[in-house]
């Protein structure tokens, strides 16, 4: 136990010397001072030390005073910076114009990084940004970073990277919302780029003049894409527009002269809603890819479902579609046609058509007619007869009488008057 304790001294006595002395073996100190913010502190609450190596440290606790750079005299001497845990802030135009500054360490103290903090330093290809950062201004414009990856916690980026021409690779899948306006304008290097899954906005000239950029896919979030926001984005071939899309302003493709494709996650309805402003003829003159589904995958077929239905009547059939779509990405993936039979008529009640009424002697009639009560087609016709009202006597009928009368005639007129009766029953006179 004793041991333990004592162990546990040397080690923080050796660690109390080291950080007291933070020079490098070998290395002098060139120059010190102070550089905080809080003249409460009178200014000394950060403090900084360029050693005799290049190493600018920068120590203490809260932020660095703006657009204060006692360093300045050693600007193309400055080959790395640390900057030590409790400093909060770097301040505005900080580093800036450091040709040789190579080699930058920053804490997880620290929140924001000033606007020209890191201007035009050249030299520097790679930063790590620590995890808490939330603000970056036009922190890193025309500075030599090659790639850069932004911490989860950042919400506002400024016009950071404004003219990095080594700038080769960005990814921003942190929380931020807006990208604001020149946040990559000229970065003539850039090819690779990861946008937020929450990107609302593209701010005006964002990508303006990104010559190398050939795809893009923008998330399914953006609403807004900002005037100019891709113009002179003169390799850009394909990009991949989000249905969330609702306005593209003024000019925010103008000058893509080799924009060829546009998949667009939405319908072509959809695309039709999205408000375009002027000169944006390259995105209008590309092939739009409407459906475009971004996440590959084997889809799941989900549970038939019943579409279309047009129910069945007495004169026509019926119709529906069953219909399958994926369970995962709503795409649909199977559309069956089916009939179904035309319904029976339903009979009204019977009606007489026709009638003809019967007189004293001779008979009437009518037509007992059924027709569909609901599509009046005729379902049946029988014609019924009326006996007459005084229906004739009835008395057995007279054999014919002969035409000519034989009665009280001698033989020979008889004779005469049988071939009379005969001739007239052969031709009827
Ligand atoms: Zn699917
Ligand atoms: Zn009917």
């Amino acid at each position: 136990m004793k041991k333990t304790k004592q162990l546990l001294s040397i080690l923080l006595a050796v660690l109390l010397i080291a950080l007291s002395v933070p020079l490098a073996f070998g290395a002098s100190v060139v120059d010190s001072g102070y550089c905080g913010n809080n003249p409460d502190a009178e200014y000394k609450n950060v403090t900084w030390l360029l050693d005799s190596e290049g190493v600018l440290t920068i120590s203490g606790n809260g932020e660095m005073r703006d657009a204060y750079e006692p360093w300045d005299s050693y600007f193309n001497s400055i080959d790395s910076i640390v900057v030590n845990e409790g400093v909060t802030a770097v301040s505005n135009y900080g580093f800036a114009y450091c040709d040789v500054l190579n080699k930058v360490f920053l804490p997880l103290s620290l929140k924001s990084i000033g606007d020209c903090a890191f201007e035009n330093c050249i030299s520097l290809a790679d930063i790590e940004l620590p995890d808490n950062l939330t603000t970056i201004g036009m922190s890193f414009r025309g500075s030599g970073l090659t790639s850069v990856t932004i911490p989860n916690k950042l919400q506002s980026l400024g016009s950071a990277f404004e003219s990095c021409q080594s700038l080769e690779k960005v990814d921003l899948s942190s929380n931020i919302t807006n990208l604001d306006m020149y946040t990559f304008l000229n970065c003539v290097s850039l090819t690779e780029v990861v946008l937020p899954n929450g990107l609302k906005r593209i701010g005006n000239s964002c990508f303006s003049g990104c010559t190398a950029l050939k795809n893009l896919v923008l998330p399914n979030a953006v609403i807004r894409i900002d005037p100019y926001a891709f113009e002179y984005c003169s390799s850009l071939k394909t990009i991949t527009l989000p249905q969330s899309l609702t306005v593209i302003d003024t000019g925010a493709f103008d000058y893509c002269s080799r924009l060829s494709d546009v998949y667009y996650t939405g319908t072509e309805a959809q695309w039709n809603e999205i408000t375009i402003n002027k000169n944006n003829d390259p995105l209008l003159n590309a092939t739009i890819h409407y459906n475009y589904n971004p996440n590959p995958h084997i889809h799941t077929i989900g549970d038939a479902v019943i579409e279309n239905k047009v129910a069945a009547t007495c004169t026509r059939k019926g119709s529906y579609d069953e219909v399958t779509y994926c369970t995962e990405c709503g795409e649909e993936l199977f559309r069956t046609p089916h009939e179904t039979a035309r319904k029976p008529h339903t009979p009204a009640s019977a009606v007489r058509e026709n009638v003809v009424p019967a007189s004293g002697n001779r008979a009437g009639s009518y037509d007992e007619v059924v027709y569909c009560s609901v599509c009046n087609a005729e379902l049946s016709r029988t014609q019924v007869t009326l006996v007459p009202l005084d229906p004739p006597s009835t008395e057995p009928t007279q054999p014919a009488q002969d035409e000519y009368p034989t009665q009280n005639l001698n033989f020979f007129q008889r004779i005469i008057q049988w071939f009379r009766n005969l001739f007239a029953r052969l031709f009827g006179r």
